[in-house]
């Protein structure tokens, strides 16, 4: 079943989006890339004379109530958005009246999923060693069960456009479909449009292949890296991660950031690349800064230079070069994660060659991703974002499905 063939008039359809938009101190939303997202989805189903409700998460608020984290700050928002009244059910498992007394082109947003600890699924107040846990967490499956009756019981058909927690089985994402027919669910168009941007990517690779992981650290992008490895021509590593390697190799890096837990993997990740003849691009200079500071003092030096008390935080002026040759040529990119600390203006560099690099091979015939929070707000930052293929608005969800894992949020629809 999809979207499009199904008839939604006079249904009731339970939308899973991903809401999760950053706020201010005050409440007010600061980027809507998520709730625009969404809106190809719902306008459709209300065009098609039926009505909504949407449910999202918000935050980490750990299965308790915590207006920090209440979509009622965004209902307003979403209205606008929609271009119709919102109503808002204050507790997401007591909205059966309200649900019921939808008519068609009527919209019900829900309070955060996650206040109730049921839609995760993990018991709360309880340690994994606990000899007492392997029951909590089975009493708490059943109970998440429960749970996504109710939220399906308010609806007719139900829709997952949430591609932002499509690794996760939480009861919303995934455990609810067990409760409608094959002909009651689908997945909507934000979520088809994801999973055929991954398709392209791994099925359909056009070479060279170009993938570019940068960020923090190398322990969370490991899986996708080793991955990777069997894929791609080129393997740009770069942010953060460049220090642990550069130390491994027996670099000096002054205060950079570093994963010293770390080394082995990086020498195995250089030899692997040898082995499978990946060529492995690593940063070979840096902007090394005296202090974590967007007013710090700067010079440019190798990565294996780097003075005590200055650290690297964005990619020098040979290692740009370097990336956007292996860039410029690629027919097919990936690109995850930032060069720098891309958050302070004077530390853009790296990423921003690497996104303009990105762009001239799109604009060469290239089919360019580009997920991942960071890497997504530094393309909207330069303002590229619509010069490149593709804009994915999953993180975790979608360095889970490069790895080639079945997500959780389609396997539910797809089987
Ligand atoms: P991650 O969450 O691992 O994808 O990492 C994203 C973060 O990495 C961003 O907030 C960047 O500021 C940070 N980052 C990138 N390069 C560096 C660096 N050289 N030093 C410290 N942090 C960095």
């Amino acid at each position: 079943m999809t979207i499009d063939n199904y008839d939604f008039s006079g249904k009731k359809a339970i939308v899973r989006v991903d809401f999760n938009v950053p706020l201010d101190e005050n409440g007010n939303i600061t980027d809507d890339t998520r709730i625009r997202g969404a809106l190809p989805t719902l306008k459709h189903i209300l065009d098609k004379g039926g009505s909504l409700i949407i449910m999202s998460h918000m935050g980490k608020p750990k299965g308790k109530v915590n207006p920090k984290f209440s979509l009622a700050q965004i209902k307003d928002a979403v209205a606008k958005a929609l271009g119709c009244d919102v109503k808002f059910a204050p507790d997401c498992a007591d909205a059966a009246e309200a649900a019921a007394n939808l008519k068609p082109g009527e919209v019900l947003l829900l309070e955060n999923l996650r206040f109730y600890p049921e839609e995760e699924g993990k018991p709360v107040g309880i340690d994994k060693a606990d000899p007492a846990y392997d029951e909590a967490k089975k009493a708490m499956k059943a109970s998440q069960k429960e749970f996504a009756k109710k939220l399906a019981g308010y609806a007719d058909v139900y829709v997952n456009d949430a591609f932002g927690t499509a690794h996760r089985k939480h009861a919303s994402t995934a455990v609810i479909a067990d409760y409608f027919d094959a002909d009651n669910k689908m997945l909507g168009y934000l979520m088809e449009k994801e999973v055929q941007a991954v398709d392209n990517i791994l099925s359909d690779i056009k070479r060279p292949f170009t993938a570019i992981m940068g960020g923090s650290k190398v322990s969370t992008k490991i899986g996708i890296i080793e991955n990777l490895m069997d894929k791609v021509d080129n393997l740009i590593l770069c942010g953060g991660m460049t220090y642990t390697f550069a130390k491994a190799q027996g670099g000096k890096i002054g205060n950079s950031i570093v994963e010293d837990d770390k080394l082995d993997l990086a020498l195995d990740i250089i030899k692997k690349a040898k082995e499978k003849g990946v060529n492995l691009v690593l940063g070979i200079d840096c902007i090394a800064a005296d202090s974590y500071s967007n007013d710090a003092k700067t010079m440019v030096c190798p990565v294996n230079e780097i003075p005590d008390g200055w650290e690297g935080l964005d990619a020098g002026p040979k290692t740009r070069e370097l990336f956007a040759e292996a860039i410029k040529p690629a027919k097919t990119i990936l690109w995850n994660g930032p060069a720098g600390v891309f958050e302070f203006d004077n530390f853009t560099a790296g990423s921003r060659a690497i996104a303009e690099a990105i762009v001239e091979a799109t604009n060469n015939g290239a089919f360019s991703l580009v997920g991942g929070g960071d890497s997504v707000a530094c393309v909207n930052k330069f303002g590229l974002a619509d010069q490149v293929s593709y804009v994915s608005t999953g993180g975790g969800a979608l360095l889970e499905a490069i790895e080639g894992k079945v997500l959780p949020g389609v396997a539910a629809i797809k089987g």
